[in-house]
């Protein structure tokens, strides 16, 4: 079953299109990831599904519900789609324990004690449950983005989306980051994941979505996108990826 699907969407900034007649299914329990050049249209993309921007035209369907629709409540909706972001975008002038408690208690009427052992919880399974009273300023990046992702989990979600959540680490902090999104896909989250991160993209997901353009190219299983592209594009982009390395 598809929990998240794209029907003919459409992206335009100005008279700029962004995104082209995108039609993505998502499906319960799939760790997707999407890749392509910057500037392809893949935050916009991201966004777009929890509607953090306003589609042009097309639909989106969330859960079996039409979220594009006129008079959807997008912040019931938004409560079962978490978001991780490329700079974390914690609060900075709120503890760690707080960044997380925040919104389970104002928007899931969960009791402060009850969040609090949860976010706890949360913390002790990515490693940091000792930092559950510092400030975000006093942990390192690689933290931060466990914080964000534990902020985003504490919500219990049915999707977490991804955007580039290893592009701002040091490169020692991008494994731990990185292990701990592959024990959430082997709990059967659904995440989809815009990511720079091949070997996450090859490893880890079950399906690779690559965009170029603001339209997508190509997709399929890892291996046929990494072994056995394609499209010119996809080549060439895989191309530039390997010349980079070397
Ligand atoms: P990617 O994440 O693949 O790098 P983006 O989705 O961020 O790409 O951007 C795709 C294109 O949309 C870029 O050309 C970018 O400049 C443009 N764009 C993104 N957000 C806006 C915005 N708020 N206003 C105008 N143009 C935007
Ligand atoms: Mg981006």
């Amino acid at each position: 079953m598809c929990i998240i699907e794209t029907k003919q969407l459409n992206k335009f900034f100005h008279s700029n299109q962004i995104l082209k007649n995108i039609n993505l299914k998502i499906k319960k329990n799939e760790t997707v990831s999407i890749i392509g050049p910057s500037g392809s249209g893949k935050s916009t993309l991201l966004r777009c599904l929890n509607l953090l921007e306003t589609p042009s035209s097309g639909e989106i369907w969330f859960d079996g519900v039409e979220i594009t629709a006129r008079g959807v409540n997008i912040k019931k909706i938004r409560q079962k789609m978490g978001m991780v972001f490329q700079n974390f975008n914690l609060f900075e002038n709120k503890t760690i324990v707080k960044n997380i408690t925040m919104a389970p208690i104002a928007l899931k009427k969960i009791n402060k004690h009850e969040a609090t052992k949860n976010a706890l919880n949360l913390l002790e399974k990515v490693g940091i449950a000792n930092k559950a009273n510092c400030m975000p300023s006093q942990i390192s990046g690689g933290q931060k983005q466990r914080v964000a992702i534990v902020r985003a989990l504490a919500m219990d979600p049915k999707v977490i989306l991804f955007d580039e959540p290893t592009s701002a680490l040091d490169p020692e902090m991008v494994n731990g980051v990185l292990k701990i999104m592959k024990n959430l896909a082997e709990t059967g989250l659904t995440m989809v994941c815009v990511t720079h991160e091949m070997n996450f993209a090859r490893r880890l997901s079950n399906r690779v979505v690559f965009m170029d353009g603001g339209a997508i190219v190509e997709q399929g299983p890892p291996d046929q996108i990494f072994e056995n592209p394609k499209s010119e594009r996809l080549k060439k982009f895989l191309l530039n990826l390997t010349i980079k390395l070397n």
